[in-house]
């Protein structure tokens, strides 16, 4: 019965969406751990917040489709989704995001309104070559996928 609500939930996704979970299932396809149905449910959401979405709200939206979840769950499907550098975390707003190009080798520079939560990435190499360079000086380094940078947004200034 669960199994099925998810797997009603999958099938609403249209080709754009299929098209990442697809990619998804490529970039788990070596290691032992795949891509499981409750994962792709919450790659799904993601792919529908485009200002990310809280831990506890998409426990509220994964309980809709699968109402014996518990938050190890979820909590499971984010931490292996960010392992694969498919998602990232918002320490800022603490919410989970989708990497929008992925590339685990690749460090992104994302930016994120501390008042209203919105996101964006910066897709300059020379700021972010700029940036790491200036860390490694500093004494620091970053094995992160994600740099982010808490900043106010166009609508909040
Ligand atoms: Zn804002």
């Amino acid at each position: 019965m669960n199994k099925c609500d998810i797997a009603s939930f999958l099938n609403t996704a249209n080709s754009k969406e299929q098209k990442t979970l697809l990619l998804a299932h490529k970039m788990c396809s070596k290691g032992i751990h795949r891509m499981t149905p409750i994962r792709e449910a919450v790659l799904l959401i993601l792919m529908r917040e485009a200002d990310g979405i809280k831990a506890y709200d998409l426990l509220k939206r994964i309980k809709l489709i699968k109402p014996k979840a518990a938050p190890p769950t979820v909590y499971r499907a984010l931490e292996f989704l960010i392992t694969k550098g498919i998602i990232c975390k918002f320490h800022t707003s603490h919410t989970y995001s989708l990497i929008k190009e992925y590339n685990k080798k690749k460090t992104k520079l994302m930016l994120v309104c501390p008042l209203c939560n919105a996101t964006a990435q910066i897709q300059d190499s020379n700021l972010k070559n700029s940036l790491m360079a200036s860390l490694v000086n500093t004494g620091y380094t970053s094995n992160s996928a994600v740099i982010e940078i808490s900043v106010v947004c166009k609508k909040c200034i």
